[in-house]
């Protein structure tokens, strides 16, 4: 089956969305989405809607329905202004998929298992089929730190790990800070793929992303810890 032909398993519903342009980059991201707008109708209607500017390839509803919005093939606008690993134009490299979910303004809250059981089996042919590194398997706030917080903490990015989707938390951590300093971790944490322009506001996405107990903007030991350690799994190639 060729790349952006997904079956009715995995897609139950199309409804064309007006807003998409041109690919000018490869796929090499999967970029994950809150709408923050229920019901999933209105979403839908908005991202649908010529006069709204925005869409995304997949809408999952919280009973775990898949609605494909924009062919694969083509450029959906879903990431806005956004920055990853140095790509600037994430909307032209990546995939979006947008998760039905009242989010941070409408009663912040877990992620309904349907919808996760849904994303799985979907998200594990996109990352195939163009075989995208499991590091750029992200979230919206990833990319657009200073502007956006989705899908957010509560997230269960680890669920998406156990099945080799995304990046998992790393199990051993050096003990100590590893960092001499703020700017050593800014620099470290833009090689990670961060834009760092907004200091606070990218190390607040990083702590959203990979340690949710505490998101305070501030560097401590720990997200240092986490950070040296993702770079070092990268480095010595037993992840990308
Ligand atoms: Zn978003």
């Amino acid at each position: 089956m060729p790349a952006g032909m997904r079956s009715g398993e995995l897609v139950h519903a199309v409804v064309p969305s007006p807003n998409f342009g041109e690919r000018q980059l490869p796929v090499t991201m999967v970029v994950l989405h809150y709408t923050e707008m229920q019901p999933v109708e209105q979403a839908l209607g908005k991202l649908i809607n010529p006069d709204s500017g925005v869409s995304a390839h997949y809408l999952i509803s919280e009973t775990g329905t898949v609605t494909q919005l924009v062919p694969e093939s083509k450029r959906a606008w879903h990431a806005g202004v956004s920055c990853w690993r140095g790509i600037t134009d994430v909307n032209s490299a990546s995939v979006g998929i947008e998760l039905d979910h009242p989010g941070h303004a409408g009663g912040y809250r877990e992620f309904a298992d349907a919808q996760i059981d849904a994303l799985i089996p979907l998200l594990a042919e996109i990352v195939e089929d163009y075989d995208i590194p499991r590091a750029n398997v992200i979230g919206h706030s990833d990319v657009a730190p200073a502007r956006k917080a989705d899908p957010g903490e509560l997230f269960p990015w680890d669920r998406l790990a156990q099945y080799g989707l995304c990046l998992p938390k790393p199990e051993k951590l050096e003990l100590g800070d590893p960092f001499q300093n703020d700017g050593a971790f800014m620099l470290a944490l833009e090689r990670f793929g961060y834009d760092i322009t907004d200091a606070t506001a990218a190390v607040t996405a990083f702590q959203r992303r990979w340690r949710p107990e505490i998101i305070d903007g501030a560097i401590d030991g720990q997200v240092g810890a986490i950070l040296f350690q993702l770079l070092l799994d990268r480095d010595r190639g037993l992840a990308r």
